[in-house]
């Protein structure tokens, strides 16, 4: 049985006093809630008020990138160690805005998956279409590539340790989330490319969905059968809203399919 996970993805917002607020709310908005499991990725400024805030309680913390390698002259950079000297527990790798911004290839990512899990890290993968790849129909072999670019770099016993995210690009911050449908159709799609090479694997792998997840469309897409929770933008920065999506996955979680 796989539990449900969500995950908020701060990006580059936040500060100290408004942190504080907003993570004390979310403390309180999910510790009775005891089947589905939470986390928050926060700036890597952050991570020791988030550890602080929130050890103890039931949500999980963790970064939003790491580098590829593992130290070096890499200015401004961050490794998978510094980052789990903050006890985190885990990192998003390969996000769209990370591939799109900062050039980040499939290469790069499987690098700091790999470096991730050596530093006890549980990676959450992210992969999706951008929309003119949506429009020409061609969301199935994007996501074949990305998955594939990673997986054979990373190897089958470590992809057990991974996390996936299916995030299509369209639908991140603008408000237009895949349907529960479509959204199923592909975290499918992904099971069945993973079955090809360990049914075992496929079986266990959590596949998160993002792309403007929000209160009013969660239990909606919680309930389709390969999606395993949600990886969560710009409602992750509203308490009520992040709380709302975490109840319905604790309420999903454990429902016979
Ligand atoms: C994201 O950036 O991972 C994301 C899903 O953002 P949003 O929920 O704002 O679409």
């Amino acid at each position: 049985m796989r539990r449900k996970l969500v995950v908020a993805n701060w990006k580059m917002h936040g500060n100290l006093g408004r942190n504080k607020v907003l993570l004390n709310e979310i403390v309180d908005g999910v510790h009775e809630l005891q089947k589905a499991e939470f986390a928050v990725c926060v700036p890597h400024p952050y991570l020791f008020q988030a550890q602080q805030l929130l050890s103890g309680t039931n949500v999980a913390w963790g970064a939003q990138n790491v580098h590829q390698n593992e130290q070096g002259a890499y200015t401004g950079a961050v490794s998978a160690w510094m980052v789990a000297d903050f006890g985190c527990t885990y990192v998003i790798v390969g996000h769209s805005e990370r591939r799109g911004q900062f050039r980040e290839t499939n290469d790069n990512a499987a690098r700091s998956i790999k470096l991730a899990i050596k530093a006890g890290l549980t990676p959450i993968y992210c992969m999706g279409e951008t929309l003119d790849e949506y429009e020409a129909g061609v969301t199935e072999a994007v996501v074949a590539s990305q998955l594939d670019g990673v997986m054979n770099i990373v190897g089958i016993p470590l992809m057990s340790k991974v996390v996936c995210a299916y995030e299509p690009v369209w639908a991140i911050g603008t408000g237009k989330s895949a349907t529960p449908a479509q959204a199923q159709a592909v975290h499918e799609f992904i099971r069945e490319r993973l079955a090809k090479h360990d049914l075992d694997l496929a079986s266990r792998m959590r596949i998160l969905y993002g792309g403007s997840v929000k209160s009013i469309n969660a239990a909606q897409l919680f309930v389709k059968p390969d999606i395993d929770g949600a990886l969560v933008g710009g409602a992750s920065l509203i308490s009520q809203e992040f709380v709302a999506i975490c109840q319905a996955a604790d309420k999903v979680s454990g429902r016979k399919k």
